[in-house]
């Protein structure tokens, strides 16, 4: 049986198809843009014409081509895997230390691009390419695309958190107001009313009901522990004006 790849037809054949089997097997260049590529290239493929092959590398080197920044001619299937791979690791890394960094506040460890470099074993020339060809924008970019990101998360927690009452207010909701079912916030033991889907003008604390006995600010603590003689400003959402009492404390 004929070795495959070793005819002009058939190794056409496979970089039209980018055939995995080819991958180590010959090297091809392009004459227009003096660049040589492994068969599988994920580059787009130039015109037959323009296209010559050659055995290995070493042979289109000394023709006088250049390596492709691609598709890495130079190394083996494997070792181009193992490259691939590397870069991807050293990606996930970055994403970890950044996201860490842009959730830890003021205590965070500050990472400059230089320390990420060093962290992930790299210089910094070849860290920035490496990231940059991986991910599609640099490091500084990909920070602000993931500070944007956190923002956004942040306050949508704000958000639920508003909307969740301490079970202790029980006693101030009407009884034509349906209690939503009692939850248990995520990671701790207290209970809460999702108040998510009810609206607060039907609910209780809206501004309307400032003088109901049972919310009245002498039967409250704020958050830092003192009695409350007036009620913060109410806050208008969606048109009704509602209190934000949730990190209030009911005293009786
Ligand atoms: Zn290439």
């Amino acid at each position: 049986m004929q070795r495959p790849f070793t005819t002009a037809s058939s190794r056409w054949a496979a970089l039209q198809s980018r055939d995995p089997r080819a991958s180590d097997a010959f090297i091809y260049s392009v004459i227009t843009t003096k660049i040589y590529c492994r068969p599988t290239c994920p580059s787009r493929l130039a015109r037959r014409a323009n296209i010559i092959f050659h055995q290995d590398a070493t042979e289109a080197k000394a023709a006088g081509f250049r390596a492709c920044k691609r598709c890495l001619p130079g190394l083996s299937s494997t070792d181009y895997a193992a490259e691939e791979n590397k870069a991807k690791l050293v990606v996930e890394k970055v994403a970890d230390l950044l996201g860490k960094e842009l959730s830890g506040g003021m205590a965070a460890k500050k990472w400059t691009v230089r320390m990420l470099a060093t962290e992930v074993g790299l210089t910094e020339s070849y860290f920035c390419r490496l990231f940059k060809k991986e991910v599609g924008c640099t490091v500084g970019e990909f920070r602000a695309k993931l500070a944007s990101l956190q923002q956004e998360l942040e306050r949508e927690e704000a958000k639920e958190k508003r909307n969740l009452m301490p079970i202790s207010c029980t006693k101030a909701i009407p009884e034509t107001f349906e209690a939503p079912t009692e939850q248990c916030a995520i990671g701790t033991n207290e209970t809460y009313l999702d108040m998510t889907d009810i609206h607060w003008n039907t609910a209780f604390r809206t501004a309307d009901e400032f003088n109901f006995d049972s919310i009245h600010p002498d039967n409250y603590l704020d958050p830092s522990g003192y009695n409350v003689f007036v009620f913060p400003e109410p806050i208008e959402e969606d048109g009704f004006q509602f209190l934000d009492l949730s990190s209030f404390v009911e005293t009786s």
